[in-house]
């Protein structure tokens, strides 16, 4: 007997998981796949809430705060390297100040960087692209590939989390104890609770429901470009598109005069925003460098519509944008397509009765906010101290 069962093993559910064992709860984590192979790891890895808005930003805030416990007690491939937007024209230069000045009234540590700065500590920035930056030292960024593992190993091991992979749920239904969820091979377990946390999976567990929900899902293109000797990207890299398209900025008060102007720079400005592009750099330890990203739309219950190749003329787009941006050599190793799911109302949270609860549609921001997110939701939910 459990007290929590959670579906899905992404950065969602097992934040949660960690966050209900932590309280003493007794966890079981099932994950349909061998490993996780969603989202959660095929993203950059960036831990970014300055680009988050409203509640979004203070669940970041958190979520900083608990990957950097946890990173204290195991090495879950956290590096705190900070975050940068660099501004590439006068509107985004604005924008930058404008969010520099907000949050210094919330105590949210940021600075400012003149362009001979920027470029002192970014020396692959063009120097034609830079106007300015805004840095956020306190920002992290993981390695997308391990992050998830190792917290699993984590929750297992110190938090006594019962991990089953390979296990996919087909049903979930209240009774008298609870809940009780069966498996494809038609395994049983019962708990007084069950939390579905199964990204961008809208067709195996009630699926009218999510069929109903408003829920998109988006397509994001990805590049890996190879290691260059000697070239140092450290943390985040967020770059003018970034800052024209990211929640943070929309609240500035120039921001809706500034989205209402088409820069001149890009001259395929159109091209980029009708794929979603903005362009961000990650590099991972091993000096290769993540590059993206675009998004394409579907509705959730079409996502096949999206395709599951990835289109070669988005990624020359990308690649074009990143080389006015930056000068190494990008020789790609590989690129890849993430999908995840989102919906206007920043995310899906709904209560099948007392016992069940759905909790996805997290959309850009679950690497960033899903820990602190899933720290609320267990006091709230289950009203324990986390
Ligand atoms: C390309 C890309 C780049 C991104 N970059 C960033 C970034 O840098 N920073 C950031 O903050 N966010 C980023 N994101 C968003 C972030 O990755 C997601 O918000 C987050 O990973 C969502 O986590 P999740 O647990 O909801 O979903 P997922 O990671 O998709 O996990 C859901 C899990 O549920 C399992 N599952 C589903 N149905 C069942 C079932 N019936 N039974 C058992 N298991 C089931 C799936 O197998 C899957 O492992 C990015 C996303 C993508 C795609």
């Amino acid at each position: 007997m459990y007290d929590l069962i959670i579906i899905g093993a992404g950065a969602l559910g097992t934040f949660h998981a960690y966050y209900a064992a932590k309280a003493g709860q007794r966890v079981l984590l099932l994950e349909k796949d061998r490993y996780p192979v969603g989202a959660t790891v095929r993203n950059f890895g960036q831990v970014v809430p300055s680009g988050l808005a409203g509640r979004w930003f203070e669940y970041g805030r958190e979520s900083l705060a608990t990957y950097r416990a946890i990173q204290q007690e195991t090495d879950i491939t956290v590096r705190q390297n900070g975050t940068i937007y660099v501004a590439s024209d006068a509107d985004e230069w604005q924008l930058a100040n404008e969010l520099h000045d907000r949050y210094r009234q919330v105590s949210y540590p940021s600075e400012l960087l003149s362009k001979a700065q920027c470029l002192a500590k970014y020396p692959a920035l063009q120097p034609d692209y830079v106007v300015g930056g805004l840095f956020f030292p306190d920002e992290m960024s993981v390695e997308p590939e391990q992050m998830v593992h190792r917290l699993i190993g984590y929750v297992q091991h110190k938090h006594g989390v019962d991990y089953r992979p390979g296990s996919a749920v087909i049903d979930v239904q209240s009774n008298y104890n609870g809940a009780i969820v069966t498996l494809a091979n038609k395994q049983r377990f019962q708990a007084g609770r069950v939390l579905i946390c199964s990204g961008h999976e809208v067709k195996l567990l009630f699926p009218e429901l999510l069929a109903d929900a408003g829920l998109v899902v988006s397509k994001l293109q990805m590049l890996l470009a190879e290691p260059v000797n000697g070239l140092s990207l450290p943390g985040n890299i967020l770059t003018g598109l970034s800052i024209r398209r990211y929640e943070a900025f929309q609240e500035c008060s120039s921001y809706a005069a500034i989205a209402a102007r088409i820069p001149d720079v890009p001259a395929n400005f159109a091209d980029l925003k009708k794929w979603g592009i903005h362009i961000l750099f990650k590099q991972a330890i091993d000096g290769s460098i993540i590059i993206g990203d675009s998004h394409e739309y579907a509705d959730a219950t079409q996502a096949e519509d999206l395709g599951y190749h990835t289109q070669d003329f988005i990624n020359d787009l990308m690649l074009t944008e990143a080389r006015r941006i930056m000068n190494f050599p990008m020789t790609i190793r590989k690129t890849w397509a993430g999908f995840y799911s989102q919906t206007p109302n920043e995310i899906f949270e709904y209560d099948i009765d007392e016992h069940i609860r759905i909790v996805t549609g997290i959309g850009g921001k679950g690497m960033s906010s899903g820990a602190g997110f899933a720290g609320h939701t267990i006091r709230q939910w289950l009203g324990v101290d986390v």
